[in-house]
């Protein structure tokens, strides 16, 4: 599938502009996948968040700069991240221009196995690909942590998943600003599943769910989560100032007799 798809940037209309990047090799590459997903697993996303309103385009592995081109990246207000067993492909030039777009207020939500992504993994700031994993097609139940948290917004108390892999604590992520979401397996384990993060002037929004095998993102339930997360992570106001630069005060004051600024100060110290 191309790139694209409304064509429009979402400036103009006043809707959020969406960027769906799936790695969109399993979908390829299986037929049982492809059942699951028939127009990848960044169609299916796109067509929802589409159905809510937004302004989206998709974008994959495969196309030339991976089709984040740095127009599409500036275009984008909020970035989707679905990706497995490519991570290694993603370069890495690629990768500090979504670091930097985040740094600029650009939201990013990484899902279910974009934990190990270089980019989480960068704005993490640790092994956030460490965990416990089992594909066992067995039952989840995702809690509401923060009932109050816009995230949660619509969903009654918790989510059943009928089938899905097990990630299991210990996640290696830092602590999460805020953590909407908890999950419990059939075989016991537990996970930190909806976390969210602010690095800069970006807001980040981990959710677990949504592993290639089951038909997960065709759940309403999780379809809502991920259009609540856009609709938090497209921040209402992203404050203007010059980052790394020296500034005048804001409010004036007098200097003492012996030296004018601490920066005079260094400099006689040094003579
Ligand atoms: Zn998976």
């Amino acid at each position: 599938m191309g790139a694209n798809e409304s064509g429009g940037n979402g400036k103009g209309n006043g809707a959020i502009s969406v960027t769906v990047w799936n790695e969109y090799l399993h979908e390829v590459k299986y037929p049982e996948i492809a059942a699951v997903y028939p127009k990848g697993i960044h169609g299916c996303i796109a067509d929802f968040l589409a159905a809510a309103g937004m302004d989206v385009r998709t974008a994959t592995l495969r196309e030339e700069s991976h089709g984040l081109t740095d127009a599409v990246l500036e275009a984008t207000d909020v970035l989707i991240w679905w990706g497995h067993m490519a991570h290694g492909e993603v370069s890495d030039a690629i990768v500090q221009k979504v670091f930097d777009r985040v740094q600029d207020g650009m939201g990013l939500i990484v899902l279910h196995s974009g934990h190990a992504s270089k980019i989480f993994q960068k704005l993490c700031g640790s092994n956030s690909g460490g965990l416990k994993w089992r594909e066992d097609g067995e039952k989840e139940i995702v809690w509401i942590i923060d009932r109050s948290h816009p995230i949660a917004e619509g969903i009654d108390d918790k989510i059943l998943i009928p089938h899905e892999e097990m990630y299991g604590e210990p996640f290696g992520i830092p602590a999460p600003d805020e953590l909407v979401f908890a999950s419990w397996f059939e075989g016991g384990e537990i996970f930190r599943s909806g976390c969210c993060f602010k690095r800069g002037k970006g807001r980040i929004f981990y959710f677990r769910p949504g592993h290639e095998a089951f038909p997960v993102y065709h759940m309403p339930e999780i379809q809502r989560v991920i259009i609540n997360a856009v609709r938090w992570a497209k921040a209402p106001y992203v404050a203007r100032f010059i980052d790394g630069h020296t500034v005048t005060p804001v409010v004036e004051f007098s200097h003492t007799a012996e030296f004018h600024s601490i920066g005079e100060l260094h400099r006689s110290s040094k003579t």
